[in-house]
């Protein structure tokens, strides 16, 4: 095969396969690396382990996210993009053309789009697998509006900024929301901490851990233990949300391009371009804000219209 591209797009979520559909269309004969279980997520992305998507646009009666990154795996393949099954092991982005490692070969590229998403933290309690996606998510704002929360009881986990906001976002469908935090206090900006105190919907469980998700189908309590007294209690909740942070897939970049302190890689406002000219990050790798399959798809356009151009 030929191991020289204009462009290689590594991850294979909707950003991927988005940047696979813009940049195969401009003639680019794209290859992705679409990742052999990379950061634990299957090919496809984040929403192969989720069921019901519902906020896709296209999609009125919803559809479920492995089958809608199957769909756009087949598009990014009609649209002459070549998609191996592996993982990038590492990049050099000090040469021109850039070369992109996997299980000791090399291939070239004048052009690199990074789309390889992020993983969110799990905690490991007893019964997460088996309750994941059945009462457990790492998303309030995809998951929350589900029927199975609704006026329901549910616990989030977490003290940081996201935890307040998936808190109060989910005091719209649950008849009161837990925030199970570790410690005394909230890691949360000062406003986001008063939103979630002056809530009568949200009550605070502070120092205390999550240990046990506990049910039958669905998830139905959750075991939680206090950390000063070791004392244990089982709240009645329908749902589970971590909101405890996520790892950008950012390990084998080997620090070659600019990130913030949590390994999110930086772009240039308004634009895909990293610190390095001619590669190009798109998706919930470089976005800590709105982790969205449809902005993770817009970035991923952005980065192939970015690489065209760069080409140009
Ligand atoms: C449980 C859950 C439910 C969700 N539900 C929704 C929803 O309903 N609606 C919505 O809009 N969003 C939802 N999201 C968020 C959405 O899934 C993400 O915002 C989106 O998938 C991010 O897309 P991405 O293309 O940036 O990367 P990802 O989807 O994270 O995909 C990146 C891919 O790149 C691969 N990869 C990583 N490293 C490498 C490497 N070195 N080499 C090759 N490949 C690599 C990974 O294995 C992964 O397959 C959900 C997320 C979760 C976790």
């Amino acid at each position: 095969m030929n191991s020289h591209r204009k462009v290689i797009i590594i991850g294979s979520g909707p950003a991927g396969h988005t940047a696979a559909i813009y940049a195969g269309r401009a003639n680019l004969a794209p290859l992705m690396f679409e990742g052999e279980m990379a950061g634990g997520i299957a090919a496809g992305g984040q929403l192969t382990t989720t069921t019901e998507v519902e906020n896709f646009p296209g999609f009125p009666t919803g559809i479920s996210g492995p089958e809608l990154m199957m769909a756009m795996r087949a598009q990014s393949e009609h649209c002459q993009t070549e998609i191996l099954t592996k993982t990038v092991d590492s990049v050099d982005l000090s040469v021109r053309p850039f070369k992109v490692t996997v299980e000791n070969t090399t291939y070239t590229a004048d052009t690199l789009i990074i789309a390889t998403g992020a993983t969110a933290k799990r905690m490991g309690i007893a019964g997460e697998s088996e309750y994941w996606q059945k009462g457990i998510s790492a998303c309030a704002v995809c998951d929350g509006a589900l029927p199975i929360f609704r006026n329901k009881a549910l616990a989030v986990i977490g003290g940081g900024d996201s935890a307040c906001e998936e808190a109060s976002f989910l005091t719209k469908f649950a008849s009161k929301v837990y925030l199970v935090v570790r410690r005394h206090e909230l890691r949360a900006s000062k406003t986001m901490q008063d939103r979630v105190l002056a809530n009568p919907k949200i009550e605070i469980l502070w120092n205390t851990d999550p240990i046990a998700a506990k049910g039958e189908n669905l998830l139905t309590h959750l075991s939680v233990q206090s950390n000063k007294t070791n004392e244990q209690r089982d709240l009645e909740v329908a749902g589970l949300f971590y909101a405890i942070g996520h790892i950008p897939n950012t390990a084998f970049l080997n620090g070659q391009l600019k990130t913030d302190e949590t390994g999110y890689i930086l772009t240039e406002p308004g634009t895909t371009n990293t610190s390095v000219p001619g590669v190009f990050a798109a998706g919930d790798v470089q976005d800590k804000k709105y982790r969205q399959a449809i902005t993770s798809a817009g970035t991923g356009c952005m980065a192939a219209l970015d690489a065209e151009h760069f080409l140009t």
